[in-house]
This record gives C-alpha cells, structure tokens and sequence, in this order.
C-alpha cells in the first residue's frame, strides 16, 4: 500500500465522483473525501441532457473519437485506448445503470432520467465510504514544501491537508486564478457551444423549421459544418451550429460574435444540378416547394430574390434562376451575437494541456496534483462527448493516484 494515501477531490461533479469512485474501487485503504462548495453535488449531471444526462457517444475508435473535440484532441487519442465510449457503457451496465443508443449515437440511461446516475453515484460513494464536506469552497492551494509535505487546501471556514489532490472543479474562474498562482498555464476562458443571433425579420418568421443537412461556412475563418439546421426565432441553432460555436469558439469570441456566415441550404446539390431542376420542373408555378424543402422555406427563398410570385419555373429568367442557386447554395447572413444553448454548454480554456501528463492525468509540475473535467483546456461538440473526457480523465487518475 501506498504511504500517500490521503485523497482530496475537490468539486462534486461528474469528474470528481468519477475519480473518487473509481479511486475508492482500486485503492480500498484509500481515504477519499469529497469537497464540494456549494450545497449540492452533481448539479450538472441532474439537468445535463435536457434532464436524461447524455452520458456518452456509441463511438468506438479512440481515433473517430478525438474528432468530436476541437481542443483536446491530439491529448486525449492515448487515454482513449484505456478508457473510452465502450468502457464507460460496461462501467454503468456494471454499477445496475444500463444505456441506450440513439439514432444519432447520443447515449442515455434507459431510464431516460439523469437521476439514475446521480444516485447511482450517491450510493456508491455511501457504500465506498468516500466522504462528501458541503460548502467548502477551496480559496488557496499550498502545494507540498520544505514546510509541510502535504498540500494545503483552505477553504471559506477550514485548512485540509491531503496528499494527493484531484481537481475536479470544472469551469471556475476563481480556481484558474489559484492555478495560475501555482505557476500553471491557463488558457483564457471562452464559452463554447451556443447559438447564432441573426436579426432578419423574414427568417426569423421561419422559426420552426429544420433542414436535414445544410452547410454553414465561414470562409474568412476557414469554418464549415454540416448537419441539420433549425431556424429559431432568434437566429438559427441546430447540430450545423453548435459544432461551428465549438470549433470556432475563439475565434468568434475574438470577432465579438460579430460576423458573416453562408448558408448552403442544398450542400448534396450542386448549383448546376439546381439550376436544370428548377428550370426544368415544367409549368409549375414558382411558388411549388421543390427539391425537398417546405414550403413555407421555399416562399422564402422565392421571395428573397425578388422573384415575382405569379411566374411558372418556367418562364424564370437566367438571372432570376441564378439568384435563385445563389440563394440556396451561398446564402449571406450577418450573425449579432450568440444565445445559450440550454440543453449543453461549456467552456473552451482552462488548463493549458501542456501541463499535463496524460498517462494520469497529472500535473508536470506538481505530480502529487491530479486534474479532470472541464478544468482542463478540454471540450467536444454535443453528444455526450463531454461527459466521456470527464469519465476518461477521472477513471485514469484513479489508476495513476496509487502511484508513488
Ligand atoms: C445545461 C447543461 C447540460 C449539459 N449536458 C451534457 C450532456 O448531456 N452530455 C455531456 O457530455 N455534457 C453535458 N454538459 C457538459 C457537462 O455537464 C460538463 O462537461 C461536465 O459536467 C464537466 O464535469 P466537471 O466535473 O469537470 O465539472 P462540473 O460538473 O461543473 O463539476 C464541478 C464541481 O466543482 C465545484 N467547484 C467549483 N469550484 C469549486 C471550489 N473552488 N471549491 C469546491 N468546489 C468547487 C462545482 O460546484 C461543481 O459541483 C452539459 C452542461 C450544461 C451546462
């Protein structure tokens, strides 16, 4: 057994527990406690999901996997092979919590409720004794010196001692001003995962509808994504955008969320294609839904390029049937601002990456120091691939703590 064997997680969230546990499963003469700053522990995993906790992806190739985050990617390829999608299924199978898949690889508890995992979580930490202090807000770190070969960890109302530390406190500005008094690197905080403001009256009456596969672009920044759109009363949201919000996240943040997309309404098309299947539809009149969209979108379209009403495709002018593949295949828009996606959100920054050991998720500097979650410069597009780089952080570290 090890001598060090006095654990403090800090933040009761998904990586915390996670670790905790799993700490507690290897390490039985481990003492682990729990120290939490607010009243309540898990509150993220009880409304992750809209309330069902998106727990994984059914994805199953660590090299697939890594696609899914634009930060984090290259250094979580190795920890993937040693805890990924299909671990984290056996690991819930295992503790009674069985998931399902959707047809768009999110995966659940079949329960459909997050609380199946918040009190699977609970009881384990009960059974395993891991102990949970509430209302402890760490304020400063003091890492093992020539004083003391503990670390120090002082709260709003008391000073722990531990051995080993794991930092599970997520998205906390306050802890990074720790960490960076520490001597880690932190990379500033940006939101990621959010909506497109757009302020265009027409569209915005479309709100409601989705199209199956459209393509967003932003060629200034050298973006793109594709997937369905749904157009809201704000702007437009939907898989397409929130995987765009991810991957450009910085760079939007530097623009002030102020800046030109294009819409590719039709991106299987091309604007040939388009153009034959509009000029050719026959004597239909303009105003006839075609290539697959709804009507009311097609109006829409039809209107936007000043095309008179009572017209048949027919009788559609060259120009009048190019503005009209321009519209469906580059269609501008300027974006004003983002909006919270309320089923998921996080934040890109945290941790510089360099700083860790992803063996074990340690910190280079501090060993002793161990760091899971959204702490970390870390994040993924929807789709429970969160959640995992959480599961994967906080399983490995409960490896790696036993280590001396
Ligand atoms: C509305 C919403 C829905 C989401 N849905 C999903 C989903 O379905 N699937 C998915 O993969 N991801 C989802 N996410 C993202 C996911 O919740 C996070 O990536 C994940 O919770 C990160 O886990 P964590 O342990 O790092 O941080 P958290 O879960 O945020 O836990 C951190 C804990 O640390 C505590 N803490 C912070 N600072 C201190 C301090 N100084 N002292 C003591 N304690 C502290 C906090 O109170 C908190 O309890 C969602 C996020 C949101 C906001």
């Amino acid at each position: 057994m090890s001598k060090y064997n006095k654990i403090l997680v800090i933040g009761g969230g998904a990586a915390g527990f996670f670790a905790a546990i799993n700490i507690r499963k290897n390490f039985p003469d481990f003492e682990v406690t729990i120290l939490e700053q607010s009243n309540e522990v898990l509150s993220k995993v009880s409304i992750s999901g809209g309330g069902r906790c998106n727990v994984t992806h059914a994805c199953w190739e660590p090299k697939e996997l890594v696609k899914f985050y634009p930060r984090g990617s290259k250094e979580l390829l190795g920890p993937f092979h040693h805890f990924a999608c299909g671990d984290t299924f056996a690991w819930f199978e295992g503790e009674g919590i069985p998931l399902k898949i959707e047809d768009d690889g999110r995966c659940f508890p079949e329960s459909n409720s997050s609380q199946s995992v918040v009190h699977c979580f609970l009881s384990l930490a009960e059974k395993l004794n891991i102990k949970i202090i509430y209302s402890q807000k760490m304020r400063e770190l003091i890492a093992p010196n020539t004083l003391s070969t503990q670390w120090q960890i002082v709260t709003n109302n008391a000073i722990h001692t531990a051995d080993k530390i794991v930092l599970a406190s997520g998205s906390s500005k306050s802890v990074w001003s720790i960490l960076d008094k520490l001597g880690l690197n932190i990379i500033p905080p940006v939101p990621s995962l959010f909506t497109f403001n757009i302020k265009e009256k027409a569209m915005n009456d479309m709100m409601g509808i989705s199209v199956s596969e459209a393509k967003i672009s932003i060629p200034t920044a050298k973006l793109e994504n594709r997937g369905s759109l749904l157009i809201t009363h704000w702007g437009i949201s939907g898989p397409a955008v929130l995987r765009l919000s991810s991957f450009g996240a910085r760079w939007m943040h530097e623009q002030n969320y102020h800046f030109e997309i294009f819409i590719d309404w039709l991106p299987k098309a091309s604007e040939d294609e388009i153009f034959k299947s509009i000029k050719f539809s026959g004597a239909k009149s303009v105003l006839t839904p075609q290539l697959g969209f709804p009507g009311r979108l097609w109006k829409y379209f039809v209107q936007k390029c000043k095309i008179p009403e009572n017209l048949n495709c027919a009788d559609l002018n060259k120009q009048q049937l190019q503005n009209l593949v321009q519209t469906l295949k580059k269609d501008p828009y300027q974006v004003n601002g983002k909006s919270t996606f309320k089923e998921e959100f996080v934040t890109a920054g945290g941790v510089d990456l360099k700083e860790i050991d992803f063996k074990n998720f340690s910190s280079k500097k501090y060993p002793t120091l161990f760091l899971a979650g959204e702490v970390l410069n870390i994040d993924a597009v929807t789709g429970g691939f969160n959640f995992q780089a959480a599961w994967t952080g906080g399983y490995l570290i409960a490896r790696g703590v036993g280590e001396d």
